[in-house]
């Protein structure tokens, strides 16, 4: 890549988002990052991409708040230039069975998954419609394809966010803006490190290959379809989970 571009990865303290942070400079991109509230891990990650020669802008900022999101991203366009692609990773769990499950989890999980998504996109569309330029990938989930048992809420919102990726990718497109979703099965990372050994035994066995995926198996994914290999890639859904959903 000949100009340096800027990306914005949301939830980039740690996890899928740490690791996409960080691929993204490898492929030359400046990352703005916002995460919650891991400010010694998202100082790693910081740290990780100021390494590499990139440069980079992070705060901690609430996805589900539009306000805050709007002033981060300004932000990072001032510090960084204007933002060229996006991914929308902050992301939360609660799971529970529907018939016991408290209104607030509900909310909390559909407020940081979906709503997270509308305001990083909202925050920056705009801006990417100006340009004609742009590139938005979103983090769902196969739960949001084939539903997940205990998931009724995290599965509403990433269903949502595949909805929401596809009409945006049939809004933009003309603008030269992609759109896309990855679907992460079992990746290793403290989402899924409070998982009980059955359930992770059995989500293995379920798995084609024989083992979760790391971080940096969805971030390679994310990768692609920011680049220009993937020029002609919109609104599709990029399953990265080991064959879990076959
Ligand atoms: P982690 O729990 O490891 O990291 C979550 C990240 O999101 C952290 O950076 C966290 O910040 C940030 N975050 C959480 N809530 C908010 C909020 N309200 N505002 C801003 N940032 C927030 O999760 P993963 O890396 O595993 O997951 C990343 C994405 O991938 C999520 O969308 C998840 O649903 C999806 N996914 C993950 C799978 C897996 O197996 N791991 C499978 C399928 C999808 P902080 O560090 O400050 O808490």
């Amino acid at each position: 890549m000949n100009d340096t571009r800027c990306a914005i990865v949301t939830g980039g303290s740690r996890g899928i988002g740490r690791a996409t942070a960080i691929r993204l400079a490898q492929d030359g991109f400046d990352v703005g990052f916002c995460y919650h509230r891991d400010e010694v891990a998202a100082k790693q990650t910081a740290e990780a991409i100021t390494e590499l020669g990139r440069r980079v802008c992070y705060q901690a900022v609430d996805v589900a708040d539009l306000a805050a999101v709007r002033e981060f991203t300004e932000r990072v366009e001032r510090e960084l230039g204007p933002v060229h692609t996006v991914v929308a990773n902050a992301g939360i769990t609660r799971d529970t069975p529907l018939a016991i499950m408290a209104e607030q989890d509900w909310q909390d999980v559909l407020r940081t998954n979906l709503d997270g998504t509308f305001t990083i996109c909202r925050a920056v569309a705009f801006g990417m419609i100006r340009r004609r330029a742009g590139n938005i990938i979103t983090v769902s989930s196969v739960a949001g394809i084939s539903g997940n048992a205990g998931q009724t809420n995290y599965a509403a919102a990433k269903a949502g966010m595949i909805g929401f990726t596809a009409s945006l990718a049939k809004e933009v497109g003309r603008y030269g803006i992609r759109a896309n979703v990855v679907a992460p099965g079992f990746i290793e990372s403290d989402m899924i490190a409070v998982l009980r050994d059955s359930v992770r035994d059995k989500a293995v066995a379920d798995t084609a290959l024989g083992h979760f995926g790391r971080p940096e198996d969805v971030a390679d994914a994310v990768s692609f379809l920011a680049s220009d290999r993937a020029r002609y890639i919109t609104a599709t859904v990029l399953r990265v989970d080991g064959g879990l959903s076959i």
